[in-house]
Parts: C-alpha cells; sequence; structure tokens
C-alpha cells in the first residue's frame, strides 16, 4: 500500500514536470559570459563548464557578450527564452550595477533565477614591468607624484577591476585617469606591452604573468597571503590597511526557468565546483571554490543581497555614475 502511494506521488510528480524539463537538456546550453575571452571571467566559466556539462552530459558552450562593464550579458540573459538553454555566470559586478548605472536594464533580484554561488577570487595590484616603484609605498608615492602621467586600466564601469581601482584611488586620495576595456585580458596585453600603467585584477588573470615576471605586482586584496603567490604582500600588509576585495560570482538564469531545470542546473554546478580538474585550476590561480551549500540558489540570493546592501553606500558616496 505504501509503495503503491509512494509510485503514484512519483507519477504525479513526473506528470507535473513539463515535458523540456525531463528531457533536459536535449541540446547544448549557452553559458554567457560578461567578460573578454582570456580574461579571469572567462576562465572561470570555461573550466565550470567542463565540469557542468560532464554532469549534465551535454556541451555547455561559453559566448563572450561583452561591454558597459558586465552588464550586456545580463540584459542579454533576461531577453533570453527561460528553457535552461542559456544561463550567465557574473561577478560581484552584479551587486554593483544598480547603484552604478543609471539605466539598467535589469533588477539582479527580481529579473533572474539563481542556481548558485561559484568560486571567490582575490585581486592583485599589478603594475607595466618597468614601472619604477618596488613596492607599494613606492608605488603609492610614485602615482601621487606623477598622477597625470598614470593609466589605471580596468573592464568598464562595475567591473571588479573598476571597483577595485575606485578603491584605491580613494584610499590614497588620488585621482588617475582610467581607461575601460571589454575585459582584462585586452588589458594585460596593453600592460605586457607597455601600452598602459597599472591594474587590479582577479588572480585568476594575472597569477601566470607574475610568475613569470612579465608584470609587477604590489599585492593582493585578500585578508591574507595566497599559497598560489607565497612572495607577495597583501595590500593591507604593505600599506593600505583593511583594503581587501572578493570577486565573489554566481550562475544565473532567466527568470520563469522551471524549478526541475534550475533543480539539475544547481546538481551540475555542485558537480563541476568538486571536479578535480576545476578544483586543481583554481586552486594554482589562487581562487576559493566555494561549499556545496553555498552552490545553491538560497546561498546566492543571501549574498547578492547583502552585496548590494554592502555595495550601494560606497558608490553612492563615491558618486559614480554611468549611462
Ligand atoms: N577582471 C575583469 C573585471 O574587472 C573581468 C574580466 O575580464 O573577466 O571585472
Amino acid at each position: 500500500m505504501f509503495a503503491l502511494c509512494l509510485a503514484a506521488l512519483a507519477a504525479v510528480a513526473i506528470a507535473g514536470t513539463p515535458a523540456s524539463a525531463q528531457d533536459y537538456p536535449a541540446k547544448p546550453i549557452v553559458l554567457l559570459v560578461p567578460f573578454a575571452a582570456g580574461g579571469p571571467t572567462d576562465t572561470v566559466g570555461r573550466s565550470l563548464a567542463q565540469g557542468m556539462g560532464k554532469a549534465l552530459k551535454q556541451t555547455i558552450v561559453v559566448e563572450n557578450a561583452v561591454g558597459a562593464g558586465g552588464t550586456i550579458a545580463p540584459a542579454k540573459l533576461k531577453g533570453a527564452p527561460p528553457d535552461g538553454y542559456t544561463i550567465l555566470l557574473a561577478h560581484v559586478g552584479m551587486s554593483t550595477a544598480p547603484a552604478l548605472y543609471r539605466s539598467l536594464p535589469f533588477k539582479p533580484l527580481e529579473d533572474f533565477e539563481l542556481v548558485g554561488q561559484v568560486v571567490d577570487v582575490p585581486m592583485t595590484l599589478i603594475g607595466k614591468k618597468d614601472i619604477p616603484p618596488n613596492d607599494l609605498r613606492e608605488l603609492i608615492a610614485y602615482v601621487k607624484a606623477n598622477k597625470d602621467k598614470i593609466s589605471f586600466a580596468n573592464a568598464g564601469v562595475g567591473s571588479a577591476s573598476h571597483l577595485c581601482g575606485l578603491l584605491f584611488m580613494s584610499t590614497i586620495q588620488v585621482e588617475l585617469t582610467t581607461i575601460p576595456y571589454k575585459g582584462t585580458a585586452p588589458v594585460i596585453s596593453d600592460l605586457v606591452g607597455g601600452q598602459v600603467d597599472i591594474l587590479c585584477d582577479q588572480t585568476t588573470n594575472t597569477t601566470l604573468y607574475i610568475k613569470a615576471g612579465r608584470v609587477k605586482a604590489f599585492g593582493t586584496t585578500s585578508k591574507t597571503r595566497l599559497d598560489s603567490l607565497k612572495e607577495l604582500p597583501t595590500l593591507a600588509e604593505a600599506g593600505v590597511p583593511g583594503f581587501e576585495v572578493v570577486v565573489w560570482h554566481g550562475i544565473y538564469a532567466p527568470k520563469g526557468t522551471p524549478k526541475p531545470i534550475i533543480d539539475k542546473l544547481t546538481a551540475a554546478l555542485q558537480a563541476g565546483i568538486q571536479d578535480p580538474v576545476f578544483v586543481q585550476r583554481m586552486s594554482d590561480l589562487g581562487a576559493q571554490v566555494v561549499s556545496r551549500d553555498q552552490a545553491t540558489p538560497e546561498s546566492l540570493r543571501d549574498r547578492l543581497r547583502a552585496e548590494i546592501d554592502r555595495w550601494t553606500p560606497i558608490i553612492r558616496k563615491a558618486e559614480v555614475y554611468a549611462d
């Protein structure tokens, strides 16, 4: 009798699931990445796509929908069909865009289904190889003395590099010329080529350049030194106490994506972040993969809400806006 009831319940549950959700995923999934190919967000996206794809037994194709400080991709997600075939990887910028943009075409907490958190990535303050200063104190003195000549590149208004740059400039009380790109992959090429002077960027992009000596590193934005870059002090210990920036990431789907599909995506995310290749790659690049409990819609919602509450007053105070 009990078994019969269970069978009946299961039948009802399956009947209540749309056919598209039962078969999901029946074709490749597009993972939107808001910044340029080869950059830090792209690196996380491509590594994660492998593990999540394995779990879903389907290919996940990365599409770089770049521009406007990373806000083009969420806008594109908002307009995509809610069928689980278009999802988005976005970072801390999701929580700063509402305060930064006067006419943002999406509301991060209302316009999407949330799948879960992915990874926390620290940043590094780096300069072109032949910039004269050799440590943070020297760098601060140098940029103050040469503020009209120094270019501080970033990935556009609301990008992590922009936020880190804002924080740095306001902490040392200097205003430098900022140069926006469509991601920090092209910035780092220009930094290596000497066309721009300084950049604050995720370790998922900078670690290999720092290790190869192709750029000069001044510190990490983490609380403690990173195992992957042991020699490099934190910015806090090197001269700007309290300076900390964490670039957290989440996976999003269009509003109205059926719950059974979100559940499958969350399960695949949890498998993806535990995939040994992903874990190793992230650890080599100084990133901290989230726990299974954080790779859930609820946890992403809590983080997104808390980060919007944290960044909004800071941005309002700085009076930075974009259209
Ligand atoms: N590091 C970039 C940022 O500033 C994004 C990227 O190119 O992935 O947000």
